[in-house]
């Protein structure tokens, strides 16, 4: 629920509030907006009435959550969540560039990829060491060794590291070097991999299913909420439709409705959104129009020898020219670029 306090409330009658729900075992966020201050309280509502809140000194009214997700909505924290990776902001007034390989394929392959994006303009670094294949054929990842590699990488470039993790005994692994735990679109329902991965305690990317509705992708984000983790950061990576010229479809309507129904931060993928080189500079441009907190981009120094999503991974100088291009959309938006601290 969420209790309205009046305008003119005294910070007493503020904290009198929240201490009366959290004593009942409400986790509770406090919105101090201009006008005037509004507390999201979600728990057990037999344990404290509402005519019972409403009576409280400065209440003004209280009112119920209908949505099903509920730390997720935009009513129980109406300001934006700002995730920190380091000392970057997702979810402010710049935006993020993730870019790198599909998969991470040798040392020399990520870092000539890492040192690109990170001239290019991009602040993290993604690349699969753990990979999640259609096939049981298909090139699987360098596993521990391709997390050796990222974390070298990092150390030589300063680039964030974003990798997946795809089942929960190597979720501690990857979190040793990841400083962003990616959930990838297959394992987006996988709970009980939601909820390990939130118990780790850094910042995770959670994929849309790429079946899942927008109530669905947002209930996945409930699960790792609901375990106190708040750095959530959603990306959408395209559906399925009955379009088969695009691998997936990118849906830009659900990304500009989560940026509405809920406080977190939202990227998008037109890598996989659409799974064709030519197609992801005008779809990144239309995310970021769109209202894209950021991108997450395919970058290979040789597409046409990825062991993974060569179609629709960009070299890097096709890269250079998509960040030149968003950045030219950021500033009509009144939004720039993020960048490494020196
Ligand atoms: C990826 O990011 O390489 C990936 C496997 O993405 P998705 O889970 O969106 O298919
Ligand atoms: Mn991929």
């Amino acid at each position: 629920m969420i209790v309205v306090m009046q305008a003119d409330a005294k910070e007493k009658e503020i904290q009198g509030v929240v201490a009366r729900l959290e004593r009942e075992g409400f986790k509770v966020h406090l919105s101090r907006g201009t006008l005037r201050t509004v507390i999201g309280a979600i728990g057990d509502k037999t344990r404290l009435e509402h005519h019972a809140l409403e009576a409280m000194p400065g209440v003004e009214k209280v009112i119920p959550i209908l949505k099903p997700f509920k730390l997720a909505a935009r009513e129980f924290k109406p300001e934006d969540t700002i995730v920190e990776v380091g000392e970057l902001k997702v979810g402010g007034p710049d935006l993020h560039i993730i870019a790198g390989p599909c998969a991470v394929e040798s040392r020399e392959q990520l870092m000539e990829t890492a040192h690109a994006v990170r001239e290019a303009g991009a602040t993290m670094l993604r690349g699969g060491a753990f990979k999640p294949r259609t096939s049981p054929y298909s090139f699987q990842g360098l596993a521990e060794r391709g997390l050796e590699f990222l974390a070298e990488a990092r150390e030589e470039t300063g680039l964030a590291i974003v990798t997946e993790v795809t089942d929960q005994t190597k979720a501690g692994a990857v979190a040793q070097v990841a400083d962003v735990l990616q959930i990838g679109s297959r394992n987006m329902q996988n709970f009980a991999l939601l909820k390990t991965v939130a118990r780790l305690g850094k910042p995770v990317l959670l994929k849309r299913g790429l079946s899942a509705t927008i109530e669905e992708w947002l209930l996945a984000a409930e699960y790792i909420l609901a375990e106190g983790n708040f750095q959530v950061i959603l990306c959408e990576r395209g559906i399925r439709t009955f379009e088969t010229f695009t691998r997936n479809t990118l849906d830009l309507s659900a990304l500009a409705a989560v940026k509405q129904l809920s406080h977190l931060p939202v990227l998008a993928d037109p890598s996989h959104g659409t799974g064709k080189k030519e197609l992801v500079i005008p779809l990144a441009r239309a995310a970021i129009a769109a209202g894209a907190d950021g991108l997450l981009i395919e970058v290979h120094p040789k597409p046409e020898d990825a062991l993974s999503d060569g179609p629709q991974s960009l070299r890097p100088e096709e890269f250079a020219s998509l960040v030149q291009e968003v950045a030219g959309i950021a500033k009509v938006l009144g939004r720039s670029l993020g960048r490494i601290p020196a």
